[in-house]
């Protein structure tokens, strides 16, 4: 596997091996790799020539009170992972090469940006953005993947692409999970002993919604309170949102009803840290 780290290297790179009719897949991450990342890196390597792994704790899209500065990193693990998942080229750029002095473009996504996460976090998804089309522009990827962990950003960079008329293909992979149910995350490193099993009311109260709504229960208020009632039982949480909305409008539903897929999603702070999850559901009656 090689690194690169500047971006004019990673950029001649992509454009030879499109040029040799390669196709490439990107992997965007932030690093300290899991194995939910190790399963993007995996489906890359099944669908495209060349798989390029992204490791770049973006900046621009944590807020001045947020935890950027003590965002794990550990490069060596990285490396020995993405190589292992089937990477071949590691590209670390740094803030300096990604965002030099005079830097001044930002891409603002309306609507879906700004509901669930962009209402915690509004200059989020701003970043994310940025950060997504200027690595598609530096990688040229055919097919681009995104971890479901994640939905929202999975339809915030679903609607740049569409909006920008972007040349790549977006995949979604499904969330990876602990034995447990806790969804893999690099911030779950932050979490004592005791909080860690505390986390695990997100993964069970989304279980919770799949078997209510197995069991016929269509009203999403009551869906929302159970979610709740299981979320707020540990002292250590306190939720941000649990929420039921469409998959792609991320407006709130009322009722479900037959062909809808609803996005269940939850933020929520297990101490001081701050973990999502999600389910989707499809109504088919
Ligand atoms: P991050 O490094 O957290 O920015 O994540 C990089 C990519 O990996 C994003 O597309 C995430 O959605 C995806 N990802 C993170 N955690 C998981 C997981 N547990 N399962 C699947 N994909 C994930």
């Amino acid at each position: 596997m090689e690194t690169i780290t500047s971006v004019e290297a990673m950029r001649s790179r992509s454009r030879e091996l499109r040029a040799a009719g390669k196709t490439i897949a990107l992997v965007p991450t932030m690093g300290f790799l899991h194995d939910g990342h190790s399963e993007l890196i995996r489906r890359a390597r099944k669908a495209c020539d060349a798989v390029i792994t992204s490791v770049f704790v973006n900046p621009m899209q944590f807020a001045p009170n947020e935890d950027f500065r003590k965002y794990p990193r550990d490069i060596e693990r990285d490396s020995a992972r993405a190589a292992e998942a089937g990477c071949d080229i590691l590209f670390v750029p740094d803030a300096g090469a990604m965002y030099p002095n005079g830097y001044a473009t930002y891409i603002e996504i309306e609507g879906i940006a700004r509901v669930l996460e962009g209402k915690f976090r509004p200059t989020h998804f701003r970043g994310v953005a940025t950060v997504v089309a200027k690595l598609f522009m530096i990688t040229h990827p055919t097919i681009a993947f995104f971890g479901q962990k994640d939905a929202q950003q999975c339809v915030v960079v679903k609607r740049l692409v569409a909006d920008l008329n972007l040349d790549v293909r977006i995949e979604v992979v499904p969330t990876v999970r602990e034995k447990d149910g806790l969804a893999m995350s690099s911030r779950n490193i932050y979490l004592s002993p005791a909080e860690r099993s505390d986390a695990l009311v997100l993964s069970r109260s989304l279980r919770k919604v799949e078997e209510l709504v197995r069991a016929g229960e269509r009203n999403t208020e009551r869906i929302r309170k159970a979610m709740l009632a299981i979320l707020t039982a540990p002292a250590s949480v306190t939720v941000d949102y649990a929420a039921v909305v469409g998959a792609e409008t991320l407006e709130p539903l009322g009722e479900l009803k037959s062909g809808d897929t609803a996005l269940i999603a939850i933020a929520a702070r297990v101490g001081s840290t701050r973990l999502i999850d999600n389910t989707l559901i499809t109504i088919r009656d």
